[in-house]
């Protein structure tokens, strides 16, 4: 007898044996499932460790659990950042687990746990939620990395990568002109981008790299193409691109970051039967 009935047990069917199925980035709806049963949120950590492979990639700050909470979970939130705001939201929503891109514990900040910092792990431990974090590994994933993502929602085709999935590139079936690409950027990522370069430009082939991944624009110059996107700029990236054919667009961070962690979020409701929802937050940075 199927666990599900009706259009709920063909969506659910869908999405177990298919998770990547479709495109759309939009979240899905949070799902209830009847009879959830709680995960033990080790089962959760274990999966991501190993899905993202977070052993073999060196990263700028640790990946998987970072604080310990609850030892089960039924419903987890997903961010592209650890902050305050999402934390209180969380525990609103009575989850158990938080998931991030951005955590804590940067390599070059300073360990103290005071200020900011305190109150947010003091939130997290009053609460006993747990916060998992994947920055580097989530971002290079070739399935629900953040580089693949935004190339697939470019809708970009012959898609290929460079230096271990950091740098991205594509090209459009057809080309379009260089306003066209700034407002189907603005459009589609709801952010108000800034570009430089030659505006007359036809737009067909396309680097990038999420996140502040501004310093891989040298790649895109070095194959010639028409444009690099990222998340962040440098004051460099203005003469770079006014000295080569290839153009600059920088798009923010945070909306360069939302379809990895949206993506795996949906993946562990799918295989835990557990409840998600992504929390956005309107940061234009
Ligand atoms: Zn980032």
């Amino acid at each position: 007898m199927p666990f599900f009935q009706g259009s709920l047990a063909q969506s659910v069917e869908q999405w177990i044996f298919n998770p990547l199925v479709g495109s759309s980035n939009l979240p899905r709806p949070t799902i209830i499932y009847p009879n959830m049963g709680d995960i033990q949120t080790t089962q959760i950590v274990n999966f991501c460790n190993d899905y993202l492979n977070i052993d073999n990639i060196d990263d700028y700050c640790p990946n998987g659990l970072q604080i310990q909470g609850s030892p089960n979970t039924t419903k987890i939130i997903t961010a592209v950042s650890v902050s305050a705001n999402i934390i209180l939201q969380a525990i609103e929503e009575k989850a158990q687990t938080i998931l991030t891109h951005h955590g804590f514990f940067w390599k070059n900040e300073a360990p103290q746990i005071t200020g900011i910092k305190r109150t947010r792990i003091k939130l997290l431990l009053e609460n006993n939620i747990n916060l998992l974090t994947y920055h580097l590994p989530l971002d290079i994933h070739p399935l629900i990395g953040n580089n693949i993502r935004l190339a697939k929602t470019l809708n970009l085709v012959n898609i290929r990568h460079k230096n271990k999935g950091g740098f991205y590139y594509g090209e459009f079936e057809k080309e379009i002109s260089m306003p066209e690409f700034n407002k189907f950027i603005d459009d589609t990522f709801k952010t108000h981008s800034i570009y430089v370069g030659d505006s007359d430009k036809k737009i067909k082939t396309v680097g990038l790299c999420t996140g502040a991944g501004q310093n891989f624009m040298q790649q895109a110059i070095d194959l010639n193409l028409d444009i690099f996107i990222s998340g962040e700029h440098s004051e460099n990236n203005y003469y770079l691109a006014n000295e080569s054919e290839t153009n600059f667009i920088s798009m923010g961070h945070h909306n360069s970051e939302k379809y990895g962690i949206m993506k795996l979020g949906e993946l562990l409701q799918d295989k835990f039967f557990i409840q998600h929802k992504f929390l956005d937050s309107v940061n234009p940075f």
